[in-house]
């Protein structure tokens, strides 16, 4: 309870982001911290002038929001930095009807405005490699797992056309979990191991799982696999009990899939993944939400609406 109440208040947001020259500033701060090169010169230095950024060598000008997911938007900043706060502050996450209605925006832009932000965020989290040393170079394991989208672990058989996925999260000496990553998979085989492991993992990492015949293929000459089979069918409650981190991880996807999303279309679940996986990996950093939010926006990519629409699953394997 305490941490979610060490977050960012509401009064404290709208003491930091309530007006368009404040929520303009915090993206640029965002934006110059990666690098935003003038796109007829490619000098570095610039200067603002409302929303708009100029260069101070050839004086090209260009939108603050260029180049990103946030590009060509008719929204004011502080409608985003809004929809950043409320998708960031909640554990359970948001639904887009009810993100709508808090931002006294329409159901379609809304949606649009989320998918926006959800993507922002999975490009950044995918660029995050599981398995480096922690802090103090403290040794660090990945505990990965099976999972039927929806949170159920994965029972053998296990039920058919849902969505799989492959979870992972980091885990450091004495217990404390890291990073944790999600990916939806083709099915629990080798192949789809291997990708996982290829996409989210650093080469020459420890790895913990269960005894499912496919994560045999975790194990190669750099990387060791371990299988670690425990004696009862119910998650260890202990905090330094093995998967301990990533059970809790998948028990609270479970619970934001339940609470805002009745159904995801698969199409948009690797997104929801990623913005989920983003949220959880920051958690620790409650108040640092929107400026980390500003730089997933500042290295993010263009997302046109009717690509938005017209999406195809991503699936490993
Ligand atoms: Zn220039």
């Amino acid at each position: 309870m305490l941490n979610v109440m060490k977050g960012l208040t509401d009064l404290e947001f709208e003491r930091l982001y309530s007006t368009e020259e404040a929520c303009i500033k915090a993206l640029m701060v965002a934006r110059r911290e990666v690098g935003m090169a003038c796109p007829s010169c490619g000098h570095d230095r610039n200067y603002l002038c409302g929303r708009r950024v100029g260069c101070t060598r050839c004086n090209r000008r260009w939108s603050v929001t260029a180049g990103t997911v946030m590009s060509g938007t008719k929204l004011p900043l502080t409608i985003w930095f809004r929809a950043m706060h409320i998708m960031t502050s909640t554990k359970q996450g948001v639904s887009a009807i009810e993100l709508g209605r808090r931002l006294g925006v329409s159901y379609p832009t809304a949606w649009y405005l989320a998918k926006r932000l959800r993507r922002a965020m999975t490009e950044r989290e995918a660029r995050y490699l599981l398995g480096g040393s922690g802090p103090d170079g403290a040794p660090v394991v990945v505990e990965a797992d099976d999972v039927y989208l929806g949170g159920e672990r994965n029972q053998g058989s296990g039920p058919g056309g849902k969505t799989r996925m492959i979870a992972a999260t980091e885990r450091y000496e004495g217990g404390r979990m890291g990073h944790v990553a999600m990916r939806t998979v083709v099915g629990f085989t080798s192949r789809a191991v291997r990708a996982f492991a290829d996409t989210c993992l650093m080469p020459a990492v420890r790895v913990h799982t269960d005894g499912l015949k496919a994560f045999l293929a975790f194990g190669t000459p750099a990387r060791s696999h371990v299988v670690t089979v425990s004696g009862s069918k119910r998650p260890s409650r202990q905090r330094t009990a093995p998967f301990h981190g990533l059970n809790t991880a998948i028990a609270n996807l479970s619970t934001a899939l339940k609470a805002t999303h009745k159904a995801i279309a698969p199409q948009h679940t690797s997104d929801y993944l990623g913005a989920f996986c983003w949220t959880t990996n920051r958690r620790h950093n409650m108040f640092g939400m929107i400026p980390a939010a500003c730089r997933a926006v500042a290295t993010s990519s263009i997302l046109t609406r009717r690509r938005a629409y017209a999406e195809i699953p991503v699936l490993l394997g």
